[in-house]
């Protein structure tokens, strides 16, 4: 059975063509620069490739070229489309709308438009895709959404509210949702299979540490409460984001600068974190190389996360009233042994404690780095929201 995973942003579309027998990858591409004017890239498990410029004024041409790359020329991996089983769209904001996978009508799509207000960037582009996808995609080829909120859905209320009047989070809808749910989903239970566990009976705290980083506390394979909030700006500092910052601040910056609100909210989405205040840039690499080479700003930034993360794992020790496991994911949590010594240094009062030479010769690989006598055990579980996607797809369709 093959599965076709479907991630589409406002001018890109990524997928992957999965063979669930094996669960391998059979073809992969990016077609980007929709609506500016067009490029695709395309791979094949093989080692085809396939790029070139095609226009996209929308994301039906990405489709339709997409299937072409899939089902004919040089790169072509199937015969037809008749060949897919089933596609499987991975969705930012479900809000409280959307609480698991879901199969696609017309009523979801229009309900994950409708949540466009609360991920401007995302979700009109998904319903942009999903509609796309329904135009060009065979009728009988079943669509299945999967939401990055939707696993953050068992917060209880006391992680999720703010301190805002209780109008703002019923009528506007304010309050936490969280991100990265399906990552944190894959490798807590990915870590909990490796630790011959069953989920239920752990204490994890996942750190998804990539462009944009969050930290989930799982009790019990739920997640209880995470960092990220209302949108992906809160929580840890990030590539360009600026994480948490009082409230206070923003308004007092917005101010001195004369920004508006969407000023102010570009300002600190893609002008802070890393970028804004090294100076540097917004990739972990050039951050840890310029502090290697004595860059003050960069050595602040590094600490301030490394800092940041370990307040995570002591406030959800703390939440969940124990601690099994923290686990590391994430281009950085996967790669950055530099980032993962620094948070667990210093943390022996929560019983941490890492095997550091092991620690800096592992990279991307499902790997326990904790020491034999440390009481929390540490992990680099590398993530795939892609099979995850695909997995769920396969569910829902098989039922
Ligand atoms: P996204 O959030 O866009 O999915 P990724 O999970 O791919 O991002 O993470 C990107 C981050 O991972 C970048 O900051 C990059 O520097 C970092 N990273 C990737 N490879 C390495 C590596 N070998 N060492 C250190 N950091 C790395």
């Amino acid at each position: 059975m093959i599965i076709l995973v479907v991630n589409a942003g406002s001018s890109s579309l990524k997928y992957q063509l999965i063979d669930m027998s094996d669960e391998s990858v059979i073809a992969k591409g990016n077609c980007d620069r929709i609506g500016i004017d067009g490029h695709i890239n395309h791979k094949t498990a093989d080692g085809r490739v396939l790029d070139e410029d095609c226009p996209f004024p929308t994301h039906t041409e990405a489709f339709m070229k997409l299937v072409e790359c899939l089902t004919s020329g040089d790169a072509k991996v199937i015969d037809s489309m008749d060949a897919i089983s089933a596609v499987g769209h991975r969705i930012v904001q479900g809000a409280d709308v959307f609480d698991k996978s879901v199969l696609v009508t017309d009523e979801v799509i229009d309900k994950i438009d409708e949540l466009r207000e609360l991920a401007p960037v995302h979700n009109h582009a998904h319903a942009l895709a999903l509609r796309a996808c329904k135009s060009v995609i065979p009728a009988n080829v079943p669509q299945v959404v999967v939401f990055d909120t939707a696993f953050h859905q068992t917060m209880p209320p006391k992680a999720y509210m703010f301190g805002l009047p209780y109008d703002d989070y019923e009528k506007l809808h304010v309050r936490k949702y969280g991100f990265h749910g399906t990552s944190h989903r894959f490798v807590s239970k990915a870590l909990a299979e490796a630790m011959g566990k069953d989920v239920k009976d752990l204490k994890i705290v996942s750190c998804h540490l990539g462009n944009g980083s969050s930290i989930t506390a799982v009790d019990g394979g739920k997640s209880v409460d995470t960092s990220m909030g209302f949108t992906p700006l809160d929580g840890v500092v990030m590539g360009t984001r600026t994480g948490s910052v009082d409230p206070s601040a923003v308004t007092f910056v917005a101010d001195k600068h004369g920004f508006t609100p969407s000023q102010m909210s570009e300002y600190m989405n893609k002008k802070s974190g890393f970028l804004g205040v090294s100076g540097v840039g917004s990739d972990n690499r050039d951050i840890q190389e310029a502090a290697n080479n004595g860059n003050d700003k960069a050595q602040l930034v590094s600490d301030m996360l490394a800092y940041e993360i370990q307040k995570y794992i002591g406030a959800y020790a703390a939440a969940m009233n124990g601690l099994d496991a923290v686990l590391f994911t994430g281009g950085i949590g996967e790669n950055s042994w530099e980032v993962r010594e620094q948070v667990c240094q210093n943390m022996d009062f929560f019983g941490i404690k890492i095997d550091e030479a092991l620690n800096r010769t592992i990279r991307g690989k499902l790997t326990k780095i904790s020491t034999p006598d440390s009481k929390v055990e540490v992990w680099i579980v590398p993530t795939n929201e892609e099979l995850l996607i695909a997995r769920d797809t396969l569910e829902l369709i098989s039922k």
